[in-house]
C-alpha cells in the first residue's frame, strides 16, 4: 500500500465577491483532484490544537503525524533541523526575517522577497558586526531562503533557555503596518538583549551596499531583523517506528523539511521548488513519482497558494490550485494506476484572501482510496466536502486514520 498526502499550503479561504460568492477552491479548474473527491470520502478536519496560533509549522506537524501539543517547540527550531544547524539543549532557535521597516513599522515582512544570495550578504555583514563589536555575543545568524532566516542565541543555562523560549514573540506577517515597539515591550533581562539585536541591527543594514543598490532599483531594503518563533530543539518521535513506513518529503520551506528530518523522514530536493509563485510544480510532480517508488509514504507540500493568500492576489491562488492539480496531483495519481494506494489531499489551514493571513477554520479533506467507492462527496472545497462522511477529529490522527480507517 502506498500514501500520499498533498497538502496544497493555504488555499482553503472564504467566499469572495470577485469570485461571485466563490473560493478559490471551488473556482479553480480541478479535474484531478475532483476526480479524487468524487471516487472518494470527504470532510473537514483541524490541524491546529486549541490554543495554538495556525501557523503551518503547527498545521504541518499535525498532517506529519504529531501532536503539536506534545511535539512542537517553535518554529526557528524546525527550520534549524532542516539545515542541519546543530544545536544544544541551551540554544534558542529564533526564526529571522530580513524585513523592511519604516517609521518603526512593519513596512513588509519579507524585504520585497529579498534574493537569497544577497541576504546571505546581510547575514554575514551582521555575524561580523556582532562578533566584532561584542566579545561575548552569543547569538548567531543563519542565512536562509529568500527573507526566511534563523538566529541561534546560546543562553548561560537551561533555565534562561526555558525563559527566552516562552517569550511572546509575534509573526512578521501578522503585523504588516503596525508599530514594531508594540511588540517587542518586553521587560526581562534577557528579552532585552533580542530586542536590542533587532534594533541594532538596523545600524548596519540601513547604509548596507545591497540596501542602497535596492532601493535605487524600487526594491524594498531588508533594513532590519525580525526574531521570532523561538524555541528549544524538538524531538520527534522516529516517523518508521511510529507508523511502520517509510516516507519522503517534498517541499520547498524549510520548516517543513525540519518536521521531516527531526521525524527521520527522507527529504527530496527539488530543483525549483521555491516555496513562491514560481515554483516548478512539474519538477515537484515528477520527484514525487519517483519518491513513491522506494518509499510507502509521499507528503508532499506546495506553499504558492498560502503565498497568494498573504499577498491577497485572487488570481494567483486560483491558478496555483490549477497547476498543483495539473502537474501534480495529476501525474502522481496517474502514476499509481494499477496500485493499491491511499491518497488525501488537504491544505495544512485556510489562508483567506479577505485576511491575508492564517485563519484557524477547520480545512476540508479528501481521502481517497483506490478499488473502493467513495461518499458521494462532490468536490475538494468548503462546499464539495460538506456532504462527505469523514468525522472530524484531530489532525494529527488522519495519518493512522488513513492507515486503519480506510
Ligand atoms: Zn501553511
Amino acid at each position: 500500500m502506498k500514501y500520499v498526502i498533498f497538502i496544497p499550503d493555504g488555499s482553503s479561504d472564504y467566499p469572495i465577491d470577485e469570485l461571485d460568492g466563490k473560493t478559490p477552491l471551488q473556482v479553480a479548474k480541478t479535474p484531478n483532484i475532483d476526480k479524487l473527491a468524487q471516487k472518494g470520502f470527504g470532510g473537514f478536519t483541524n490541524n491546529v490544537p486549541e490554543g495554538y496560533t495556525p501557523g503551518s509549522d503547527v498545521a504541518n506537524m499535525s498532517i506529519f503525524g504529531y501532536n503539536p501539543a506534545n511535539f512542537y517547540t517553535g518554529r526557528g527550531p524546525l527550520e534549524a533541523g532542516s539545515v542541519g544547524i546543530d544545536t544544544t539543549p541551551t540554544d534558542v532557535i529564533f526564526r529571522c526575517n530580513t524585513i523592511t521597516q519604516k517609521d518603526d513599522t512593519m513596512e513588509d515582512f519579507n524585504a520585497g522577497h529579498i534574493t537569497s544570495e544577497e541576504a546571505a550578504v546581510l547575514m554575514d555583514a551582521l555575524n561580523e558586526h556582532f562578533t566584532s563589536k561584542y566579545d561575548d555575543f552569543k547569538g548567531k545568524f543563519y542565512a536562509g531562503i529568500s527573507y526566511r532566516h534563523l538566529f541561534v542565541y546560546t543562553c548561560d543555562n537551561e533555565e534562561d533557555a526555558n525563559l527566552l523560549a516562552n517569550l511572546d514573540t509575534v509573526p512578521p506577517h501578522d503585523i504588516s503596518g503596525e508599530n514594531l515597539s508594540e511588540y517587542t515591550g518586553w521587560q526581562d533581562e534577557l528579552a532585552v538583549k533580542i530586542r536590542d539585536i533587532m534594533y541594532e541591527a538596523q545600524e548596519v543594514l540601513n547604509d548596507h551596499e545591497v540596501n542602497k543598490k535596492r532601493v535605487a532599483e524600487g526594491k524594498n531594503p531588508a533594513n532590519m531583523v525580525w526574531l521570532w518563533g523561538q524555541g528549544l530543539t524538538p524531538k520527534l518521535p522516529d516517523f518508521k517506528e511510529t507508523y511502520g513506513l517509510t516516507g519522503a518529503v517534498i517541499t520547498g520551506v524549510d520548516l517543513l523539511k525540519g518536521i521531516g528530518i527531526f521525524a527521520n523522514l527522507d527529504i527530496v530536493d527539488v530543483p525549483g521548488a521555491t516555496g513562491f509563485f514560481d515554483t516548478d510544480y512539474r519538477a515537484k510532480g515528477e520527484y514525487g513519482i519517483e519518491a513513491l517508488k522506494t518509499h510507502d509514504v509521499l507528503i508532499i507540500h506546495i506553499e504558492a497558494p498560502d503565498e497568494a493568500g498573504h499577498a491577497q492576489l485572487i488570481d494567483e491562488k486560483v491558478k496555483a490550485i490549477e497547476r498543483i492539480d495539473e502537474f501534480i496531483v495529476g501525474p502522481v495519481i496517474d502514476s499509481l494506476e494499477g496500485e493499491d494506494f491511499k491518497a488525501a489531499i488537504l491544505p495544512d489551514h485556510p489562508t483567506p484572501i479577505s485576511v491575508g493571513t492564517h485563519t484557524r477554520d477547520d480545512v476540508p479533506l479528501v481521502v481517497y482510496v483506490s478499488g473502493k467507492d467513495g461518499d458521494g462527496c462532490t468536490s475538494f472545497d468548503e462546499e464539495g466536502v460538506k456532504t462527505g462522511s469523514i468525522e472530524k477529529q484531530e489532525g494529527y490522527k488522519l495519518l493512522s486514520r488513513m492507515i486503519n480507517e480506510f
